[in-house]
């Protein structure tokens, strides 16, 4: 029987391994830490019963994606929760702006913007579908739907800051500079609108939903559909080297491409190597979970009602701040994000005592405290927030590489999104997830299409090596 090894357990890791079990390869997943799921854990980190994400929290491009299509993870137990408001933007006097579902809400709450977001949003959301089929498998390929890929493109090809200049009021500009600022791009290089544009038209195509009872509900659900095809789960092992790993057939790395190149070692053709060691990492986060007595007191109200909301001010302010934590400084005033997702899911709440997830963007490796000036920025949109918050867990952008070797500094997204990488990552390469080792690829988020607990990394790479397997006529279904 065909045997693989997959080295870690994130979302990719436990979705290659799902992919390769369905189709009767033998599987046995070896996790570091002592509890499955990477970047989908869930923990009291604050207070007895409040259920806080540890990583990812909101989840728009997991919901319908070819790996979702294919294994229903629903039978184990994986239910989607949508907030009212999918995320909002405060500004500061009280007002702000915020995202539904339906772009044409989104589009009449903006008045005299809502025109320009109904003619970037409301086209592709009709057709996103079609350009995530392209966009959620490596670029190399003949698209399916080139018209739409292309126009897709041309948006996403933009600087934020000439994106941004299609809406006018404050308003508008500042709920695109929020969803823009999630690729960790200074505004003005180019394709740093790619993923704001590709997370905005997600809210309104899927919305941004949360996993019921937490996003280890993703992990759980994931490894139990495993166990039905017979794979198997060891944690508390570290894998250092390929010769760790006995006969197997096939060894998916879901690990950093510079730990791929520590495993793999001399096996790598040079070419690899350099390219595996050359990788580059955006800058980090400061994650703090809040224990906060009846939520954040946003004045401005659709906040009250958002998953996510977006905190920073103006575009200017939020460019400002990404600019610097480029530049390795940290901002006074940064870019934070704040998840309410008991909102979503009131059951991760004990009576009036909700868990509020935030971090804010910081320089790369940076190990100093942000918790002040996170909580000013919300403070500022929500006074008395800082009255209501009863206890605290802080993760500086060192302490969760220490928590996950996966985050290098604390880059949340395993690889910095410029021009190049955000098209072809970790290296230029037709099968991107081959290493140019016999059986052995990468699947981590390091790959095509990029950071996420979607699992299609894992998924794409599974399916790759399945196809090496077939053609070699190695025994799987
Ligand atoms: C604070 C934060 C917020 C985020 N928010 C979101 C969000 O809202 N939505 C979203 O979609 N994504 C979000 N993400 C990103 C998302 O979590 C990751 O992109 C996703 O988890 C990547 O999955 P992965 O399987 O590639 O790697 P990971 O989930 O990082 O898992 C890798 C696993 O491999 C293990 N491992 C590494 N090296 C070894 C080794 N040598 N031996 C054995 N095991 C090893 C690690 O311990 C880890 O368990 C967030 C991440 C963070 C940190």
């Amino acid at each position: 029987m065909t045997k693989a090894v997959v080295v870690g357990s994130g979302p990719n890791g436990l979705a290659a391994a799902l992919t390769l079990a369905a189709e009767g390869v033998e599987v046995e997943v070896l996790e570091a830490a002592p509890t499955i799921g990477g970047g989908t854990r869930t923990s009291e980190l604050t207070l007895p019963g409040l259920l806080h994400d540890e990583c990812s929290g909101f989840h728009p491009l997991a919901v319908d994606t070819p790996f979702a299509r294919r294994f229903d993870l629903s039978r184990h137990g994986l239910r989607w929760r949508w907030p009212e408001v999918q995320y909002s933007h405060p500004l500061d006097g009280g007002g702000g702006a915020a995202a539904w579902r339906s772009p044409d809400a989104t589009a009449a709450a903006l008045g005299a913007d809502g025109r320009a977001w109904r003619q970037v949003f409301g086209w592709l959301t009709s057709r996103f579908d079609d350009i995530a089929e392209d966009f959620l498998r490596p670029m190399l390929h003949l698209p399916a739907h080139p018209v739409k890929l292309a126009r897709f493109g041309a948006l996403a090809a933009l600087p934020a800051t000439a994106l941004a200049s299609r809406w006018s009021t404050p308003q508008g500009r500042a709920l695109f500079a929020g969803v823009a600022a999630h690729a960790l791009r200074p505004f003005a290089s180019p394709m740093s609108s790619a993923i704001g544009v590709a997370l905005g038209t997600a809210a309104h195509r899927y919305g941004w939903p949360v996993a019921e009872g937490g996003s280890a509900a993703i992990a759980r659900a994931l490894a139990g559909l495993l166990a039905e095809h017979g794979g198997k789960v060891r944690t508390g092992i570290t894998v250092t080297s390929l010769d760790e790993l006995g006969s197997a057939d096939v060894v998916m790395l879901d690990v950093a491409p510079s730990a791929a190149a520590r495993i793999a070692g001399e096996r790598l053709p040079p070419r690899v190597r350099r390219a595996l060691t050359r990788y580059r990492h955006g800058p980090g986060v400061f994650k703090v979970e809040f224990a906060v007595r009846e939520g954040v007191p946003w004045q401005h109200e659709e906040s009250r009602h958002a998953g996510t909301v977006h905190v920073g001010g103006s575009l200017a302010e939020i460019a400002a701040a990404e600019r610097e934590v480029h530049r390795g400084r940290m901002p006074t005033r940064p870019f934070v994000l704040v998840g309410q997702q008991y909102l979503a899911d009131p059951s991760r709440a004990a009576g009036d005592v909700v868990p509020v997830y935030a971090y804010a963007h910081v320089p790369q490796g940076w190990a100093a405290d942000a918790t002040v000036a996170i909580e000013r920025q919300i403070e500022r949109f929500a006074p008395g927030f800082r009255d209501r918050v009863l206890a605290r867990h802080v993760r500086s952008a060192r302490q969760l590489q220490e928590y996950n070797p996966n985050y290098v500094g604390g880059d949340v997204v395993t690889g910095a999104n410029d021009a190049l990488q955000l098209v072809f990552r970790p290296r230029v390469a037709l099968d991107p997830y081959r290493l140019g080792v016999p059986g052995v690829y990468l699947c981590s988020a390091a790959t095509p299409p990029g950071a996420g607990a979607h699992g299609m990394c894992g998924y794409n790479a599974a399916r790759s090596a399945l196809r090496e397997l077939r053609g070699k006529g190695a025994g799987c279904s």
